[in-house]
């Protein structure tokens, strides 16, 4: 059976809480009721993704580097701490595997310390440049163990596998999350990842950058709907460990990606090709069986509403800059004036 909470309003830890996908989940577990503790070393986060957040007496924001132990109390532990982006992820490549691994390592020894369940947010490039199409949790991977995405791909390899030594070896009650790609408002405007590069280009009428022919395939899950998937793992029976892929199966070329948004943002950019990075996977889509059956999970926002949401929340950024707290009535205004 499920554990209960130790305290009466449950302590929730996030660490990355401050990065695109932790900002979300802080505000909607302060949503939820939670006591919120957001700890964030501000690699790639930012203070302001929280910044409407940190009035509210439920929530706490913590500066600290999780690759040094951390002595704090909680009922459950949600692992987001890595930069996520290729471009971050390989600008300081030890440290993105030290964040990995040792930042496991201390996570996982504070849950059996304070005997709280844990999350990993993990990663479809486990499976590497997949052979198997689409991807299912069983399928053990194709990853360059030497090439310059392994410092993420082994780093986050590795975490899975003390996540569940730690299982076998101290009980502990861990969950383990395949994250696929995900979108939406707060991404980082210059992190390289797709959606915010396509949009950033075509919003300033720049060239849109299609690595190799744009054939490459990915699957892109709106923000909401992925925070839904961590809410449901966390709360799932003991049992249920993962790992468990989270994802929208609508898979897409890249191409059809860049002609989408710059239909949507009306720009007049033209798309240019530029190299394929190396080891760049050539297909990729989740199959969410496991976490349809599950978790009773499914994505439920389309491509274009989520598009949409994004465009309007990079529309603000670009007319207000990162400091601005207050912009749900601006970016309201201009999710409507978007096709
Ligand atoms: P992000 O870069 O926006 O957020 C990561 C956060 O972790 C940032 O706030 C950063 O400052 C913080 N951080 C990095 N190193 C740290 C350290 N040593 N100590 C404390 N904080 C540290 O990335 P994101 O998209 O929000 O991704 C969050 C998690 O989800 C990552 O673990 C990532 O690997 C995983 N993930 C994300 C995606 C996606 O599409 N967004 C896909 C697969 C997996
Ligand atoms: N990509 C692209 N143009 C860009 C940024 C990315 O064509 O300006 C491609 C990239 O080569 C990859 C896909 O988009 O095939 C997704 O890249 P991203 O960095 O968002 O995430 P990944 O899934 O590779 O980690």
């Amino acid at each position: 059976m499920a554990k209960t909470y130790k305290y009466d309003i449950p302590r929730i830890l996030v660490t990355g809480g401050a990065g695109f996908l932790g900002s979300h989940l802080c505000e909607r577990l302060v949503r939820d009721g939670n006591d919120v503790l957001c700890v964030d070393n501000f690699y790639t986060g930012r203070r302001t993704s929280v910044g409407h957040l940190l009035e509210d007496p439920m929530f706490e924001l913590m500066r600290h580097d999780i690759t040094f132990p951390l002595y704090v109390e909680a009922d459950e532990i949600y692992n987001l701490a890595c930069p996520a982006s290729p471009v971050h992820y390989q600008h300081d490549p030890v440290q993105t595997t030290k964040t990995s691994v040792h930042g496991a390592i201390n996570m996982l020894g504070l849950a059996k310390r304070i005997d709280a369940k844990i999350m990993q947010a993990s990663t479809s490039e486990i499976y590497g440049d997949p052979d198997m199409h689409p991807q299912v949790e069983e399928y053990w991977g194709n990853v360059n163990a030497v090439g310059p995405r392994a410092c993420y791909d082994e780093g986050k390899r590795c975490a899975e596998t003390l996540f569940f030594d730690y299982h076998r070896q101290h009980k502990l009650r861990i969950k383990i999350a395949r994250i696929f790609n995900t979108y939406g408002p707060r991404m980082h405007p210059n992190d390289g990842r797709v959606v915010s590069n396509f949009i950033m280009q075509a919003l300033q009428g720049e060239p849109i950058t299609v690595y190799g022919e744009g054939q490459q395939t990915r699957s892109f899950c709106y923000v909401s709907d992925l925070v839904d998937g961590f809410i449901r793992l966390m709360g799932s029976a003991d049992k249920v460990t993962g790992p468990i892929n989270l994802g929208n199966p609508d898979e897409r070329t890249i191409l059809d990606l860049a002609e989408t948004i710059i239909r949507l943002t009306g720009s007049k950019s033209k798309i240019i090709f530029e190299d394929l990075p190396v080891d760049d996977p050539i297909q990729r889509c989740p199959d969410i069986s496991k976490a349809k059956t599950a978790l009773k999970w499914q994505p439920n926002v389309s491509l274009k509403d989520g598009l949409k949401e994004t465009v309007a929340y990079f529309k603000w950024y670009i007319e207000h800059g990162s400091t601005t707290r207050d912009r749900s009535r601006t970016v309201s205004r201009l999710v409507s004036e978007i096709a």
